[in-house]
Formats: C-alpha cells, structure tokens, sequence
C-alpha cells in the first residue's frame, strides 16, 4: 500500500517549516533549503505572492525539497490552482516525479479528491497513464479514495487507462471493489466496458471474487449483469460463488436473474417471472381473502369466517414480513376496490333505510375522489428528471465548465439539492419526499398534493364509514340481538374489523404529511438532516438526539404553508411553485438508496 499524505502531516511540516523560516543561517547551501522550503510553505498555503517571488531567481519551478517533493505537488494536494498555473507558467513539468512512492502532482491531487487540481493539472497536459512506484495510476489512487466523481471524470476522459494495472496486477476496478461497498463506483466502471475479469497476481481473485468475498450484493449484482466471470477460479481453486455461503449465492442469482428479465427478457418471460407473478398475487391478495371470505361466509357461517380468518392472518404476516414492501404496489387499488364493495354492503345492510341518502351519495363521491387521485398519481410523473442523451460529454463539460460535483452516476445528470436518484424506481427525481411502498412511486414535489388528497380522502371515508357501521351494528344488536345480527350482517362486523387498522395507518400518514408541509420540510430532509446531527454527534456529545421539531415555526406559518400547497400549489414560500428551497446541506456525491 503507498503511502498516503495526509492534511495532518502537511500541518506538521507546514510547522516544521515555520521553524526553519525563523532560523538564521549563513550557510550558503541552508539557505537554499530554507528559500525552498518557504516557497513550499507558501504554495501549501496559497500565498501566490510569495510563491512569484521565490519564483522569480530564488527557486526553480522544477526543484524539489529535502523529502524530494516539488512545489506542484504541494499545489496539487492542498487544491491550489492559481499556484499551479503560476509553477506552470514558469516552466514547470506538470508531470514531475516526486516524493517517497515517486508520483505525479495528479496523483498527489488524487489522493486528496482534490477535483479541481486535477481538471488544471490535465487541462494542462498531464499524463494520467504514469504509474508510481506501486504501479499504480492516478484513477488507481481514485478508486483507493471512492470519490466517484473523481473517478468518473477519468474514465470518462481518458479511455485507455481504465484497464491499467498495478505492480500486483489490479486494476483500477478491482481497487473500487475492495475500497468502496455498494452499487458505486462499480457501475460508472460497467459503463464505460473496463474489463472485469481481470485476476490479482498473489490470489487469482478477480473484482467479483472481491464483491462477493465482501458480500457487496449490489457490487457483485452489477458485475455479473456487465459480463464478469462467474465461473473464473482464483488461486485455491475457488469460483466467486464459493466465497459465500448458499443463502448470499441465491440471493445474488435471484437478482441478477431479475434484472435480466426486467431489462432483455420477453413479454412472456416476464409474465412468468417470480417477480411478476409475486406483483400480481400481492397486488391481489387483499381481492382474493375479501372474495374467499364472502364465499365462506354465504356457504357457512360468521364463526367458521372468523376461525378461518384466524389462520390465515398469521400466515399472512409471516409472508409480508418475508417480501419487500416494494411488492404492494398494487394495494391502493385493491383498496378503492374495497371501498367500493363496503359501500355496496351498507347499502344492502341499511335495509331499513336507517341512512339519510345524502351520507350515501357523500360516501360514494368521496369514493370518486380518491380513485381519481390516485389514478392521476400513478399515471402521471412531472417531476422525473429526463436521462442524458449524451451522458459524457454532457458529464466532462459541467465538471470543467460550470464546476457541478453532485451526479447521479445513474442518470448520467446533475443533482440539484433537492432531487434524488430513487432507487426502487430507478428515476431521478425533482423535489424528492420519500418513495412510497404502498403506491409504488415517488412522491416529489409535483405530485406532492395527489398524494396529500388521496390520503385525506382515504382518511375522511374511513372517519365516516367506521362510526356509521358501528351505529348500524349497535341498532341492529339492539333490534334482533348479536348472534342474529352476526348471521345476518357478519360481513360488515368483518369489515369494520379491517377499517380499524386501516384508520389508523390513513391517520398516521396523513398526519405526518401535513405536519411536515407546515414546516416546509421534506422526508428526505428529516432523514438526511437526522444523519448528518448523529454524524456530528459522533464527534461531541453522543447523548443527546436530533429532534425534528425544534425551531418550529408559528402557527399562522404553519397555516399558510398548508393552504399554499392545497389550494395554489407551492410549497413553503416559493413564488413560482416550481421550485422548493430545501435546508438540506452540503452531500457527498453518492447515492443514498432510501
Ligand atoms: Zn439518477
Ligand atoms: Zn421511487
């Protein structure tokens, strides 16, 4: 392993040199190394200044100092440009050779994640194809530090460095696989077709032998979806797959078989993939239990419903509890479908005529409603970032031009600090608030209000229905008495058994929703904001706790929040309504799969 500088050590010598500065000297040669030295100190510090000065006679742009390093170097690992044009300007060799691992001022800008060093440093002719003492590149020291921007805009810029080795026979992929963990930056390799198969001299093992070794499900998923190896054998003989246990293995195949079936296989192939038939007995599980039910019920009786019903509700939550929340996507509908059916059997069980036909007929609208918005939900996505049509080139020139950092590596886009890549829906998307399990989609700023009415309307039919059926149960009770009732109307006691749950889950999720607008706060906002408090945390006091509410604003604050966004469609206090300003802070650019 090289060895890597540090801030702390520059600190040290930045001191040490200080010492040096102050000390007087009249010996010819010591005075040299002081000169060099404070040009050092200076071009550590940015003090352009001196730097000229010392420039002009005292040093040369090509002179190294006592630990052999170069004034570009030091530019290069401290990110200061105007120096290292200056040092160039003054004839230096922008790929000149220095230190103890014998390296280039862009690997040393390398090391740091130093971006803008390296765009001067290239944009004035280095060559990222030279190898240190270790054999290692610039983007090897890239993919050591997992800056995936850094590494993008070297494969991206230069392709035929992607496939270089180190002296032990790693290349640059293979270092991403051991350093980083996750989807990135694994996949920005898979995108520009770096070779994958690539096998370490001391243990034959390629990068999926190392993703899975690290059990990097994602890591290991995209390489072998690129076309890596899966048969490829290391030194003791052993294929990536025998570097894990059974369980991690399948897990792996299950999802690589997935995602070729979502991305190449046919219609058919995809209507009788696991994950498809999974979706469809999901999405009509609720419609099958309530028709079984209705079945049960006419053919026998409310007990033999209830002790059926008694057996498969835990079997039904052990199933849940197995699958991904991302498998319900189709509930909502199932739901309407159901609102629908208890509105048909208060009807049928209102016999007597005991409800005012207005409740009804308010029922039935609301019903409507919700349908509607829900539809409008699913159907419509305005909040969607488009791909890029021309991801490199499109990459390279607002990197180098308008200085924009934060991408999705997905997308091949700029990030805004309020979008999101979601990864369930594999979209960027503007204004991000949370991915919803339930509906399977995005809910963002545009469709930010679809999805405040199609709660609010879920929770209004539920605060009417639940007391209604209670009224309607209590007087028939009354009437004919409970076990008569039960023969009789024993689907409604069912249902209202249901609502409850369903009450409480419409109730909580609206709540939550209108609580944050009236904060001008975003899901996403709280998550991040919560993990950038603990991570601060780790550092000062780990006892005490990120607390959402405080700074809370006023009541009438609150108020006008949730009036703009219901009744004009903006969110907070912005004018236009296109746009939302977040209090998201400063993100690493990555992507946080949420
Ligand atoms: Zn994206
Ligand atoms: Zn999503």
């Amino acid at each position: 392993m090289s060895r890597r500088p540090t801030l702390s050590t520059i600190t040290e010598r930045t001191e040490t040199t200080s010492g040096v500065i102050s000390t007087t000297t009249n010996s010819a040669a010591e005075m040299e190394e002081t000169k060099m030295q404070m040009a050092v100190r200076a071009a550590q510090l940015g003090e352009i200044q001196t730097v000229r000065f010392l420039l002009n006679g005292h040093v040369t742009a090509n002179e190294l100092d006592h630990e052999g390093c170069g004034l570009l170097h030091w530019a290069a690992i401290n990110n200061k440009i105007e120096i290292i044009e200056l040092i160039l300007s003054h004839g230096g060799n922008v790929d000149l050779i220095g230190g103890h691992m014998r390296s280039t001022p862009l690997h040393w800008a390398c090391y740091n994640s130093q971006i803008a060093a390296v765009i001067c440093l290239i944009k004035n002719g280095a060559n990222p194809a030279i190898r240190n003492m270790n054999g290692e590149t610039p983007l090897h020291i890239a993919a050591n530090t997992g800056n995936f921007t850094l590494i993008a805009y070297l494969l991206v810029k230069f392709d035929h460095i992607k496939d270089m080795r180190d002296n032990l026979g790693n290349s640059a992929v293979m270092r991403s696989a051991a350093q980083s963990f996750g989807l990135f930056p694994i996949r920005i390799f898979t995108k520009v077709d770096a070779h994958l198969d690539f096998t370490s001299d001391d243990t034959g093992d390629t990068a999926l032998h190392v993703s899975m070794l690290r059990q990097n499900l994602t890591g290991a998923v995209e390489l072998i979806c690129a076309g890596a190896d899966e048969d490829k054998k290391n030194k003791n003989g052993q294929t990536p797959y025998d570097l894990v246990n059974e369980k991690f293995g399948k897990h792996v195949r299950e999802h690589v078989e997935s995602r070729r079936v979502r991305e190449q296989g046919s219609k058919y192939e995809l209507m009788t993939s696991r994950w498809f038939l999974m979706q469809f007995f999901t999405a009509s599980i609720s419609g099958i239990l309530i028709g079984a039910g209705l079945g049960l019920y006419y053919l026998t009786n409310f007990w033999v419903v209830l002790s059926a019903l008694a057996i498969a509700l835990p079997l039904l939550i052990f199933f849940l509890r197995k699958k991904r929340m991302d498998h319900f996507g189709y509930l909502p509908v199932t739901y309407i479908c159901w609102m629908g059916m208890a509105e048909l059997g208060l009807l049928i069980f209102d016999s007597e005529g005991l409800l005012h036909w207005s409740l009804l007929m308010a029922m039935c609208s609301i019903w409507v409603i919700s349908a509607s918005f829900y539809w409008l939900l699913i159907l419509t996505d305005p909040g969607v970032m488009p791909r890029s049509k021309n991801p490199f080139n499109d990459f390279v020139e607002h990197l180098e031009t308008k200085k924009i950092d934060r991408y999705c590596f997905t997308c091949w886009i700029p990030k805004s600090s309020n979008s999101h890549h979601c990864s369930q829906c594999d979209k960027c998307v503007d204004g991000f608030d949370h991915h919803c399990p339930w509906i399977h989609k995005c809910v963002y700023r545009k469709n930010l209000r679809f999805f405040i009415f199609f709660c609010l309307t879920n929770l209004i039919f539920d605060v009417i229905y639940v007391p209604v059926l209670i009224y309607m149960i209590a007087v028939s009770w009354g009437n004919v008495g409970f076990s008569q009732t039960l023969s009789d109307h024993g689907i409604m006691v069912l249902s209202l058994f249901f609502s409850i749950p369903h009450v409480i889950g419409a109730g909580t999720i609206t709540y939550t929703q209108f609580s944050q607008i009236s904060r001008h706060i975003t899901t996403i906002e709280i998550i991040r904001n919560g993990r950038a408090h603990q991570d601060s945390d780790k550092s000062t006091s780990p006892s005490s706790t990120y607390n959402p509410w405080e700074d809370s604003p006023s009541i009438k604050t609150r108020v006008r929040n949730v009036c703009n966004l219901l009744v004009f469609d903006r969110f907070g206090g912005d004018e236009d309504g296109s746009q939302c300003e977040t209090t998201s802070g400063s993100f690493e650019t990555s992507e946080s799969h949420i």
